[in-house]
């Protein structure tokens, strides 16, 4: 399967929550009559102070489904965890929906503006402008009033801020770990020259630590650098976020593919494959009964034929759940991209790191060696972002001193 092809799917996108696609003009979004004053409802409930996981649970009191509910019984979007109607499931609401409702310029119709502003400062050669853009500008008709929607993000920017207390000792402790042994890197201050008393944190890995060169190697980081380095890396991701979704997806699930060892393009190929024999089997078993109750077939005959079909049928059966199993996989795994995508463009300004961040954010960091490469030192820094994993395939490789 090519990129173009898998783009060509991506194009079809769902529309955002509490818009829905024009009937006149697919490429259009108006405000959606049943699920836009959810919308409405959330910022009202947020402006009065109320966390995410508040607002979710008064959604969940008052049995208002989910988007994935929504876009599920729309043909939008296949939810595979629908569990039917009136399940608890489609009332679960889930903080980080929340949070990209709340945060979302769409909701304000400016996506547009900001998309292009951001543009010029991402400065890599993939990230196109598209002509559409300016086209789409016009049309996105806002659900929340800028007022409203401006004083919930100073009430999240408050939220956001509230963070920054827990820094010690490091706000990568327990999220770094040694690819090596498996162990975290622990982070203590250490002061690098006699004649300076400020103290300088560094981390290492806790079995180096702790048992030395038996246990491991240092994979020995200063707290400074891997902190520009995150840093950079989120910033850098979030531009190309909020400049072109579209190539961000497909680069994600590009990688996704890479990662993984199965092959979607032939699973589709297979189960088309093994669903024509399917069909060919069932004509046959009819076929053989027909002509056994019109006394062409001797009773003998069926008896010894009708098994082989039957057990064909069976494992073939087998084979095609399996495989189902697997595109449903894939499915979420675009699902999960997207989530990534909502919640990393949220950061394309951001100036400082803090635990909160970190955790909604990166699921682990993996601290290589110190090597020397062409005489230059180079550590590799593995960053695995929530629902995607890790977008590189040897790290980041970034070089440090
Ligand atoms: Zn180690």
């Amino acid at each position: 399967m090519t990129t173009k092809a898998r783009a060509g799917i991506y194009h079809s996108t769902v529309p955002p929550f509490g818009y829905r696609k024009s009937p006149e003009d697919s490429h259009k979004l108006i405000p959606d009559a049943e699920t836009a004053p959810i919308v409405r409802r959330m910022y009202e409930l947020a402006v009065q102070g109320k966390g995410y996981k508040a607002i979710g649970n008064v959604l969940k009191r008052e049995r208002i489904p989910i988007p994935a509910y929504w876009h599920h019984i729309r043909g939008e979007r296949t939810w595979a965890g629908f569990q039917g109607e009136g399940h608890i499931s489609n009332y679960m609401w889930n903080e980080t929906t929340i949070k990209w409702i709340l945060s979302h310029e769409v909701y304000i119709g400016s996506l547009v503006a900001q998309k292009q502003s951001k543009l010029f400062k991402v400065g890599k050669n993939y990230v196109k402008p598209k002509d559409e853009w300016v086209v789409v500008k016009d049309i996105f008709e806002p659900i929340v009033d800028l007022e409203l929607w401006e004083r919930v993000q100073e009430v999240n920017g408050k939220r956001r801020r509230m963070c920054k207390a827990k820094r010690e000792p490091s706000i990568f402790s327990g999220i770094a770990y040694c690819p090596d042994c498996g162990r975290r890197i622990s982070f203590f201050p250490e002061r690098t020259s006699k004649n300076n008393p400020e103290k300088t944190y560094f981390g290492s890995c806790q079995n180096y630590k702790a048992n030395g060169p038996d246990g491991c190697t240092p994979h020995r980081i200063k707290e400074q650098d891997l902190y520009d380095i995150v840093l950079k890396d989120i910033r850098e991701w979030a531009a190309m976020a909020l400049a072109d979704e579209q190539a961000v997806l497909g680069r994600v699930m590009e990688q996704q593919q890479l990662n993984s060892t199965v092959d979607y393009g032939l699973i589709e190929g297979k189960k088309r494959t093994i669903g024509k024999r399917l069909e060919e089997i069932d004509k046959v078993i009819s076929r053989l009964y027909e002509d056994y109750a019109l006394g062409r077939l001797a009773g003998t005959s069926i008896d010894n034929l009708m098994p082989k079909y039957q057990r064909e049928q069976e494992e073939l059966g087998k084979q095609l759940s399996a495989l189902q199993e697997q595109s449903a996989e894939h499915d979420s795994t675009e699902q999960n991209a997207e989530k990534w995508i909502s919640l990393i463009r949220q950061y394309s300004d951001l100036k400082e790191l803090n635990s909160c961040i970190i955790d909604e954010l990166i699921t682990k960091i993996l601290v290589g060696d110190k090597r020397r490469v062409n005489g230059e030192k180079v550590q590799s820094i593995e960053i695995h972002y929530r629902f995607i994993g890790n977008l590189t395939d040897s790290g980041n490789g970034e070089t440090i001193q």
